[in-house]
């Protein structure tokens, strides 16, 4: 693989390959772009097969965090970063802060988090050695609540434009997924007078969502077919694929599950098909305005307000859309470019007073 080639082509700003003996730290931290603010994105630990499938993990997450923050309208950069290894193997309190250590030595041009396989207790042991942490024990706290009110306030702004009005009583949403951001979503759902056809691949939480919101349950194959108005994924990504999206009856697809579509094209026959498509990284963006929260002292009525916003954004999304003809997926990443640019130009306003 030819890095440079690659962070020349997205406009890289820095890749950092972290590495201690002792602890056995093997980390890469990327960051991609700090026009908006030190770029913030969580720490994944992850077994990789090669060093190389490391290195593009953290390159194309870290770009996805660029753009997640932007249409978020945080002051926020994006970066990303992973640590390789088993996670069930790896973790010490020797490496974790070692990896703190080396987040401090980027000097606030990084901010870490919590990812897939890192917890708060570990943001607690990075925390030892850096500031430049968030996501940690009794602070922010879990993002799901704040994610799932993100999501259904993004999915009453696509329901506006499908239906011409965002009530929700008796419309029919089919929920796939139904862990901690499905649950809470089913419940605003539920509070706002739709009706409900779930599924999971755990039987318990459908139990639950049944009795608690008088849901229907499918078979988790069954989900994409269901009559509905609205498909609200929130369990794994990819599932607008070739294979779904010929079954899918709905006029509306908004949830929080990351990289909904299996490739680009899909997000063009949504539009084909006259679905309007919330985009994911808009749509579930309330959970990085949760931990930004945390920077400025962690306020849960603030977060929750800023992820009412949500609504807002995919408003803005639609309307670039239009504006310009393209499907909603491709809108969302001119949505957040226009806003990097933008913000970028203020610095052509200087000061000379200090
Ligand atoms: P979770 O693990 O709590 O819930 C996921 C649920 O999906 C589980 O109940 C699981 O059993 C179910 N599931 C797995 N495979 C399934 C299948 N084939 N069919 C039906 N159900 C299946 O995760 P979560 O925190 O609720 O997150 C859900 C999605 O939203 C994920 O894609 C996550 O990356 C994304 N997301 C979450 C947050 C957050 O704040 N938690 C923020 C942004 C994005």
């Amino acid at each position: 693989m030819k890095i440079f080639d690659y962070m020349e082509k997205y406009n890289y700003e820095q890749l950092v390959f972290c590495h201690d003996a002792t602890s056995g730290l093997k980390a890469i931290i990327g960051i991609h772009d700090t026009t908006l603010g030190p770029a913030l994105g969580g720490t994944r630990i992850w077994n990789y097969e090669t060093e190389e499938d490391a290195i593009l993990d953290v390159l194309r997450l870290s770009r996805g965090m660029t753009y997640k923050n932007s249409v978020a309208g945080l002051n926020l950069g994006g970066g990303k970063a992973v640590i390789i290894g088993d996670p069930d193997k790896i973790k010490s309190e020797e490496l974790f802060r070692a990896y703190g250590r080396y987040v401090e030595s980027l000097g606030g041009r990084y901010i870490t988090a919590e990812d897939m396989n890192t917890t708060t207790k570990d943001m607690d042991i990075i925390h030892e050695e850096t500031e430049h942490v968030v996501g940690l024990e009794g602070k922010s706290g879990n993002p799901s609540p704040v994610t799932a009110y993100g999501v259904f306030r993004g999915l009453l702004a696509a329901v506006e434009e499908a239906f011409g009005t965002k009530d929700l009583k008796d419309k029919v949403v089919a929920v796939q997924g139904l862990g901690a951001v499905g649950y809470c979503l089913c419940k605003h759902l539920h509070e706002a007078g739709a009706k409900l056809i779930v599924t999971d691949i755990k039987k318990e939480y459908i139990n639950k969502v049944v009795q608690d919101f008088g849901a229907k349950a499918v078979a988790p194959d069954k989900i994409y077919g269901v009559e509905c108005d609205i498909f609200a994924p929130c369990a794994m990504g990819a599932i607008i694929n070739d294979f779904t999206i010929e079954q899918l009856k709905c006029k509306v697809v908004a949830g929080s599950a990351n990289n909904q579509l299996a490739e680009e094209k899909h997000g063009d026959m949504l539009e084909e098909k006259g679905i309007i498509y919330a985009p994911d990284y808009v749509v579930n963006g309330a959970g990085v305005m949760n931990v930004y929260e945390e920077l400025q002292g962690y306020n849960e009525q603030r977060a929750m307000a800023r992820a009412s916003g949500v609504y807002e954004a995919i408003k803005k999304v639609i309307e670039i859309a239009k504006r310009d003809g393209i499907p909603t997926y491709k809108a969302a990443d001119r949505m957040a470019e226009e806003r990097i640019h933008k913000i970028g130009e203020l610095q052509k306003i200087r000061f000379f007073n200090k």
